[in-house]
């Protein structure tokens, strides 16, 4: 007969979920209330206020969606893309496959730019699609791609698309709090996050925030949205600023008291403190990992502080190291996926998991374990090569 479920205490150190932290387990623990509640309702409103500083913007339409971050990405495609229109992916891993879905599934026409795994979205490439599809409405693109540990340059991307007319879609699911991204100073119209990346609250919800251009189009669809739940007209009298608070679904109250509760701890530490934070602990992590000798994936221009794409020592087997770590280390690193499986470990510095305690902690553990499976790599230099990176 199932008894009370205690899971391990792991730190984890993977694509997503990160090391949640303290502060935010108790908040999400406090007693729950009516969604409808006017103590409710005045947290909701300063959710939003703190997402439009996360996310660099004063579009009023910001928000989380009460489901995990496909949800938010499936709510913009549902909203913004209509039967028949053309929509430009920029695909350069798994995340940009699961958008040209998105766009089929809304009955749109998917045109692909296809980028090698690992490397950033090709402007020229892009551009030579925005040439041949004059047509297009939007253009798609994944900021920071989890699957490689890729970053994409945004604000590159928004300015071919606007010279030729079109909204752009960024999913920003791991780059929100972790790298710099400026919602209105690039020109974003429709992003969407996630919580359990950089923001290190619980899975589960899904930051968004659109333009007014996003949400003319959306109010002036021709169609309706397929999805009733994912539909931005009538989840904006939900969320809506001021308006009276129409039902609509009941939100997850005690996920949002975490949300609130780690956007407030983003404010207090400062964004650009977070980006530094990140790339501190990288530059930490990639001294220790580069003087054993193992390489990163991705070019250093790049490269996401965040997610640190590395190829497996020579000889090494994947899944035994990484069950390893997990068992007798508590310590959760991911694979790679689809070509990359077996080839390169996904090492995360995602939030509150982007800490000293956590680098140090992954690269003895990492070196134990290669010791003793006789990995060709260089020992005893790893930690001290990160402490050089501390003390320096
Ligand atoms: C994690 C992730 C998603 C999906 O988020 P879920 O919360 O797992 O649904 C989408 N895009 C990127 C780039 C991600 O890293």
């Amino acid at each position: 007969m199932p008894i009370s479920f205690n899971p391990p205490v792991r730190t984890l150190m993977g694509p997503g979920p990160s090391d949640v932290h303290p502060r935010i387990l108790e908040a999400l623990s406090r007693p729950t209330i009516g969604h409808l509640d006017p103590a409710f309702v005045g947290m909701m409103d300063e959710v939003k206020k703190l997402l439009q500083y996360a996310f660099q913007t004063d579009n009023e339409l910001t928000i989380p969606v009460s489901a995990p971050g496909s949800a938010g990405m499936e709510t913009c495609f549902a909203n913004l893309v209509e039967p028949g229109e053309k929509v430009i992916v920029c695909q350069n891993g798994v995340f940009g496959g699961r958008m040209k879905e998105n766009v089929e599934r809304a009955g749109g026409v998917a045109v692909m730019v296809m980028d090698d795994w690992g490397k950033a979205v090709d402007l020229a490439k892009l551009e030579q699609a925005l040439e041949t599809n004059a047509d297009a409405k939007v253009v798609a693109f994944v900021h920071a791609e989890t699957s490689t540990g890729a970053q994409s340059d945004a604000k590159g991307i928004w300015e071919l698309a606007h010279k030729h007319g079109c909204l752009v879609i960024a999913d920003c699911v791991t780059s929100l709090a972790g790298t710099p991204i400026l919602v209105d100073e690039w020109g974003l119209d429709a992003v969407y996050s996630g919580t359990q990346k950089c923001l290190s609250c619980v899975p589960g919800l899904s930051p968004v925030t659109f333009s007014e251009k996003a949400i003319e189009k959306i109010k002036n669809r021709q169609t309706k949205v397929q999805s009733w739940f994912m539909d931005l007209n009538l989840v904006m009298g939900y969320w809506g600023e001021g308006a009276k608070r129409a039902y609509h679904h009941t939100a997850p109250v005690n996920a949002l008291y975490a949300l609130h509760e780690s956007l407030v701890m983003l404010r207090d530490e400062g964004l650009e403190n977070s980006w530094k934070r990140h790339a501190f602990q990288h530059s930490a992590l990639k001294a220790g990992l580069e003087a054993m000798g193992i390489n990163f994936l991705v070019n250093e221009a790049d490269r996401l502080p965040q997610l640190n794409s590395v190829f497996i020592p020579e000889g090494v087997d994947d899944a035994l190291v990484r069950s390893r770590l997990l068992n007798e280390y508590n310590l959760e690193i991911g694979a790679g996926l689809g070509d990359l499986a077996g080839k390169v470990w996904r090492i995360g510095l995602m939030g509150h998991s982007a800490r000293s305690e956590n680098v140090i902690f992954c690269l003895s553990a990492l070196e134990a374990i290669l010791s003793e499976l006789n990995a060709p790599i260089t020992k005893g230099v790893a930690l001290s090569a990160a402490q050089s990176v501390y003390s320096a």
